[in-house]
């Protein structure tokens, strides 16, 4: 068996070592353009904020590493350019040379990654424009860092875009975000990403939302940096981290069929229209685990773990990917936002009948020193219960129930099942009723008709409800939703008589725990109440304070 494995980096590398692992005596060949293999890409906004001081860090394993360890036959500075699908070849150019040759296969991978996108804007391929990819990407712009420079405008505000203005800001830059859309992180939905909006400005980042760049001027060593809205900025670079195009140009002029927005179209063996040819990683287009739909997803974990499953097809066993839920994660200063399967917005899109519920609450143990609040948005299918996806907003811990609420998808649990969720618990790490088992709790008694609740987008549509505060004063004092009436939930069962038996009522407190109880209180003595999902934090998350 003869493998050939284009692209040498988080899939190719896995599938290479893999096929090793799997047979002693296969031949596998793996060619990689570049002159690294196996580096890690998500460790170089880290280089550049000099979090990750060694750039040798940044490798992983080398051609040398993968030649003795798994006698992988390396060749690196290899184009491949063509693949003769009749002849079962690959044509490979030298880098920097007109030298070609050809390589058969028995099977191939396909692993060639996707490439920054740049937008067709006058100036585009001036000098100190740049993306992030490879070393040699990181290099330059680590030099130009390096060098002084003092402002960096960064356009992009999805997961490396953030992750670049942290550190740049670490190296004492001044920052200006450009995004097209009118949030930062547009896979997510909007009010889950408050909080980290209100961080980076927080952290003196210029943010210009709804904004593109028309056009880049250089003068001398500087640039000018035209927005749509009229402004300019003058810099000292501009990074673009504007999403990612995959790699298919191989694969298109082989006669490989391609999705509509290029992924290169793969089964659930992450074979392609040519069984003998596999494809995985960031160019491929596969089935989203929970919609079912097609989708691209350019994350490491899908590249790696689908580059293993590749090979473990080619050697016959009988494997499947389940598809990809798009489980990411992404931290700036303080804040850490995490998100897992659908989105509020995709489950409108798709027409899906879907539930939701916010709560707040703390990673550990509220009486044990250092607690962090989190903002949870869970979502599941109205009917069953079954959970479709989840966001995290916060700090120390958001990692861990973003993970359980991943797997808890993968399982095909319900909202059910997070309220038996057996958890690792002591004060430090956690609560007796850890922030899955809340959620659980929340969402069940949705689903079960006892806890009938509401959500801040719905308020505009049921202006005419009673609104009732059942915080305390004090709480009230300090900020509360307009119009609403102060009721302290422990004087509720006292003024009845102030709360319209024939209308809608909406209670609320901060976190909608106490407004959980008022809503009990009422229901049970007749009246049509609900509860505001999340409270008064998610009203926040809304309508943040000006
Ligand atoms: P790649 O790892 O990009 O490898 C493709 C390789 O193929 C390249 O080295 C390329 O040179 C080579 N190649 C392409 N065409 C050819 C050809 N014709 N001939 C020979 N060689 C070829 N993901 C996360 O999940 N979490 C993160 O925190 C995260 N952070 C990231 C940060 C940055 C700055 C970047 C750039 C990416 C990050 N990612 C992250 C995404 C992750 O790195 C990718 O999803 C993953 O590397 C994709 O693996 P791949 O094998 O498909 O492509």
């Amino acid at each position: 068996m003869k493998i050939v494995i284009v692209g040498g980096v988080a899939g190719g590398a896995s599938a290479a070592a893999r096929a090793r692992r799997l047979s002693e005596s296969a031949e596998i060949v793996l060619f990689e353009r570049g002159q690294y293999v196996s580096f890690a890409n998500c460790g170089l906004p880290y280089y550049v904020g000099d979090e990750i001081k060694v750039r040798n860090k940044l490798i992983v394993t080398t051609p040398e590493r993968l030649r003795e360890r798994f006698k992988i036959d390396v060749q690196t500075g290899c184009n491949v350019v063509e693949i003769d699908r009749a002849a079962k070849q690959v044509v490979v150019q030298k880098v920097g040379s007109s030298e070609i040759i050809r390589q058969t296969y028995d099977k191939l991978v396909l692993s060639p990654g996707a490439s920054p996108f740049l937008p067709p804007i006058p100036g585009i391929n001036s000098p100190n424009i740049a993306t992030l990819r490879t070393l040699d990407d990181v290099d330059r712009i680590r030099a130009r860092v390096d060098a002084g420079i003092d402002h960096v405008v960064v356009v992009g505000a999805g997961f490396i875009g953030l992750e670049m203005v942290e550190n740049l800001v670490h190296r004492n830059i001044k920052v200006t975000l450009v995004e097209l859309a009118d949030q930062v992180l547009p896979v997510m939905d909007r009010e889950m990403t408050t909080p980290i909006l209100a961080e980076l400005k927080g952290k003196g980042v210029v943010v210009h939302l709804k904004t593109t760049v028309s056009e880049i001027k250089t003068v001398d060593d500087r640039i000018v940096t035209q927005l749509s809205t009229g402004e300019t900025v003058d810099c000292g670079m501009v990074l673009f981290g504007i999403g990612v195009r995959p790699e298919n140009k191989l694969a298109m002029d082989s006669g490989l069929a391609t999705g509509p927005r290029g992924g290169i179209v793969t089964n659930s063996c992450m074979q392609t229209s040519d069984p003998d040819i596999y494809a995985v990683g960031d160019a491929v287009e596969t089935e989203d685990y929970v919609l079912k739909s097609r989708t691209q997803v350019p994350l490491a974990g899908p590249a790696n773990r689908q580059g293993r499953l590749a090979v473990d097809h080619i050697f016959g066993r009988n494997v499947r990917f389940r598809g990809t839920q798009a489980t990411a994660i992404v931290k700036a200063f303080g804040t850490v936002v995490a998100s897992t399967g659908a989105s509020e917005k995709v489950l409108k899109r798709e027409s899906k009948s879907y539930k939701k519920i916010y709560l707040h609450p703390a990673n550990h143990a509220g009486y044990y020193p250092g607690a962090q609040g989190m903002s949870i948005k869970l979502l599941f299918d109205s009917s069953d219960g079954k959970i479709l996806g989840a966001q995290i907003s916060g700090g120390e811990g958001v990692d861990k129930r973003i993970d359980v609420l991943a797997m808890a998808i993968q399982a095909g649990m319900t909202v059910f099942d997070l309220e038996e969720s057996e958890l690792a618990y002591a004060p430090q790490f956690g609560s007796a009723k850890d922030p899955i088992n809340m959620a659980g709790f929340i969402a069940a008694g949705v689903v079960r008709n006892d806890h009938p609740i509401v959500h801040v987008d719905q308020l505009t549509d049921m202006a005419n409800a009673c609104l009732i505060d059942v915080r305390t004063e004090d709480e009230h004092r300090l900020g509360s939703i307009p119009g609403s009436k102060l009721i302290p939930v422990d004087q509720l069962r006292d003024r009845l008589n102030e709360i319209p038996a024939s209308e809608q009522v909406i209670v609320f407190c901060q976190v909608g725990q106490r407004g959980y109880i008022a809503t009990r209180i009422l229901k049970q003595r007749g009246y049509d109440v609900r509860n505001l999902s999340g409270g008064f934090k998610a009203y926040r998350l809304f309508h943040p304070a000006s």
